[in-house]
């Protein structure tokens, strides 16, 4: 059994992909090519917003906003303690300071009352500008934007969507990738829509800036290629992989995000009497990047583990350092009691075999054998 099985995908959709590929290799295009601008305006159309650019990366797709709102040293951004590094360490790498905001215990995605306190707090000590407010929409759940985008327009803040893990999610039909000014997600292989590389995307409804990251994901690039009207980055998604997205968007639409609710609703019919099996509020819909249950320890976390590694069943631990236990954030000078919670997610999740080619015999075969680790404890 695999954690995520992309040899299982790409024998099911092996046709169309072995084509796509070759057709790109055909054309010759594979800079900024036709499959690219397709993509951009499908996935545009599917998340509901007026334009999507394509970038190298997730972690590129965060610089491009963040360079856009000219966010620099003095600046606060605040960003869920409990994500992966990149929603930090592109705050960082602008010379803006994170604010690592402690989550909600039941849907791990940053908590509205703690982001209110964090900014308050910044406010007070006055040596810092709150600027922007970075929500994850993390193992695939959308964040609490009816919350948190009251709290972003009391204290005038710009909400960029961090949807990496979040694309195909929604609530009540408002898709995930357009809840913030800007929105991103990434494309890594093992994100609910990966390519078979790097690639990465943004998503707003202002022109302007869509313009202008237009223009910074190549070089800064102005009227043609060789005008430079600011400084940019060489980020742009590939050919090849946009071909590859447009088949598996098919795929992802078609089936995919059915399959993968399936499977969680059937893990959580297993083991819901058992453990702390992952919670979606009323109205919202997850793309079940990761299926995560909390333990009550440490030590039952990591004798699950090990009891379903004995069965050669793939678990993995997401996260076991929030940002702010990081060495490098050691120097932001926080501790586990600035946020608990977090803290205490790291050190009892464990997440669970998730993909859409997971069958029903695979579910079967993980819960029974956490049933039967819980038994013999
Ligand atoms: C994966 C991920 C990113 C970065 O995406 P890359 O394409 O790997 O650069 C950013 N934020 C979150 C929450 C992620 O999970």
């Amino acid at each position: 059994m695999n954690f995520r099985d992309l040899h299982a995908q790409y024998l099911a959709l092996k046709t169309e992909i072995d084509k796509a590929m070759i057709d790109t290799a055909m054309r010759g295009d594979f800079i900024s090519g036709q499959a690219v601008t397709e993509l951009e305006e499908q996935l545009a159309d599917y998340v509901g917003t007026k334009h999507c650019i394509s970038c190298a990366n997730g972690t590129d797709a965060l610089t491009l906003a963040l360079k856009v709102w000219n966010i620099g040293p003095g600046d606060a951004v605040f960003v869920p303690d409990f994500t992966f590094i990149a929603t930090a360490e592109v705050v960082s790498l602008e010379g803006a300071t994170p604010v690592f905001v402690d989550v909600d215990a039941s849907t791990f995605n940053m908590c509205p009352d703690s982001l209110e306190k964090a900014i308050n707090r910044v406010k007070k000590e006055g040596t810092l500008y709150p600027r922007v407010v970075i929500p994850v929409d993390l193992f695939g759940l959308p964040a609490d934007y009816p919350a948190i985008r009251a709290i972003a327009d009391k204290h005038k803040l710009l909400i960029l969507e961090d949807a990496a893990q979040g694309f195909g999610g929604n609530i009540k039909s408002k898709m995930a990738c357009s809840f913030g000014d800007i929105s991103t997600t990434s494309f890594f292989p093992a994100k609910p829509l990966g390519c078979y590389g790097d690639g990465g995307a943004v998503f707003t409804n202002n022109d302007e800036w869509a313009a202008y990251m237009q223009s910074i994901k190549v070089h800064g690039k102005g009227t043609d290629k060789y005008d430079n009207v600011r400084i940019g980055l060489n980020s742009r998604l590939d050919t090849l992989q946009a071909a590859i997205l447009l088949v598996k968007l098919e795929a992802f639409k078609n089936y995919e995000l059915k399959k993968v609710n399936d499977a969680a609703s059937l893990y959580t019919a297993c083991l819901k009497d058992h453990y702390t099996t992952p919670f979606i509020p009323e109205g919202y819909f997850s793309s079940w990047a990761q299926y995560t249950l909390i333990l009550d320890t440490t030590a039952q976390r990591d004798a699950l583990q090990a009891h379903l590694k004995k069965h050669n069943i793939p678990s993995m631990v997401y996260y076991p350092k929030p940002m702010h236990a990081q060495t490098a954030y050691k120097h932001l000078g926080y501790s586990a009691e600035d946020n608990p919670i977090s803290d205490r997610l790291s050190k009892t999740v464990l997440s669970l075999p998730m993909h859409p080619y997971l069958t029903e015999n695979d579910i079967l075969k993980v819960t029974e054998t956490i049933i039967e680790f819980e038994n013999s404890n």
